[in-house]
């Protein structure tokens, strides 16, 4: 079984390191990864933030530094307090929406806390009515900040551009959420299995906004040659509909699981790049040595990160592919913070 899981992330990855609409989708923060990494490494404090809200708790772990959900009032239970928590698990992305401006300043001394700052000292959201779900610090310059709707975006964004001088702000391209069909025959077209996604299932999805899509971005390695996995990039209420479930695809009946639209190096083990563009020293996923993960000679030992080892995290051990990972978890709550969820 969790060698299954293995080839299939493997797979997965492969497939990923040739996919340009992944790489396209990830465009926007992929520029400066170097440089995110390092800083990020660096200032392993913490950077949770709040516009105009309660007072913004700190979270000792590193791995929760860089997404910060705003304005949840936990009741005070503080035995999770320290427990490592995924930072935008796709279950909160579920229940908040995702119009995101993206702030950033031109100038490459300013931090992302001056950018925010400059928007909590010059915009007054709560005079303005525009509720933010959350903001994600992508680099120094940069941060998104998140709006319930399309129009508190829009307002977000004028008001930014009226009062702060010293920022620009812009709409993200909206970025439809992914889901991974499990084991699809490989003999239907594109074409079918998108179809087949809204007729055959009509009794999970109910009646959908005319304007539904799905659409395959690419297919990944299965357990045999005749099943592959799908991934699909499908509206909101369809990814809200059916993941988690199983859809009746021609003959079959697959799950339909939520897909991180995270890009993971298959060379490097680093993120937000392809293997294709990589300048990265080979790292094998599994034992962090110098060579390709699907030679690895060290399968039966214990997998050793190679990220957290050039972190100098000491965890739990797990491979580089593992969602386990603190980077996975940050990385996938950074790509995730443009994704419509909802
Ligand atoms: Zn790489
Ligand atoms: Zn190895
Ligand atoms: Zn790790």
């Amino acid at each position: 079984m969790k060698e299954a899981r293995h080839e299939e992330v493997m797979a997965i990855m492969h497939e990923q390191g040739t996919a340009l609409d992944t790489e396209v989708a990830l465009n926007e923060i992929k520029e400066q990864i170097k440089e995110v990494q390092t800083k990020i490494q660096e200032n392993a404090k913490a950077t949770s933030v709040v516009v105009n809200g309660p007072k913004a708790k700190k979270p000792d772990d590193p791995s929760t530094a860089t997404v910060a959900p705003i304005a949840e009032p936990k009741s005070g239970n503080q035995s999770n307090k320290n427990k490592p928590r995924r930072p935008s698990s796709y279950a909160e992305a579920l229940s908040k929406p995702n119009y995101a401006v993206l702030i950033e300043s031109a100038d490459p001394r300013k931090t992302s806390d001056d950018v925010i700052n400059q928007v909590k000292q010059n915009v007054n959201v709560i005079d303005l009515g525009i509720g933010v779900n959350r903001v994600t610090k992508i680099r120094n310059q940069k941060v998104i900040m998140a709006c319930g709707s399309q129009e508190e975006r829009r307002a977000l964004q004028e008001a930014i551009r009226q009062k702060c001088t010293q920022v620009s702000a812009r709409s993200t391209r909206d970025r439809l959420p992914q889901i991974r069909l499990v084991g699809v025959v490989n003999s239907l077209t594109d074409e079918q299995i998108e179809k087949a996604v809204i007729s055959q299932n009509r009794h999970l999805l109910g009646s959908l906004p005319p304007n539904s899509q799905v659409r395959t971005l690419r297919r990944t390695k299965g357990r045999t040659q005749e099943i592959k996995n799908v991934i699909l990039e499908v509206s909101p209420p369809i990814w809200k509909a059916v993941q988690g479930q199983k859809l009746h695809i021609g003959l079959q009946l697959v799950p339909a699981v939520d897909q991180s639209p995270l890009t993971q190096c298959y060379k490097c083990m680093g993120y937000n790049h392809r293997a294709a563009e990589c300048n990265e020293q080979i790292r094998c996923g599994h034992c962090a040595q110098e060579h390709d993960t699907r030679v690895c000679p060290n399968r039966n030992l214990t997998p050793q990160c190679s990220n957290c080892k050039k972190a100098k995290r000491d965890l739990e051990p797990h491979p580089a592919y593992s969602q386990d990972c603190p980077d996975w978890q940050k990385w996938d709550g950074i790509a995730r913070a443009a994704v419509l969820y909802c």
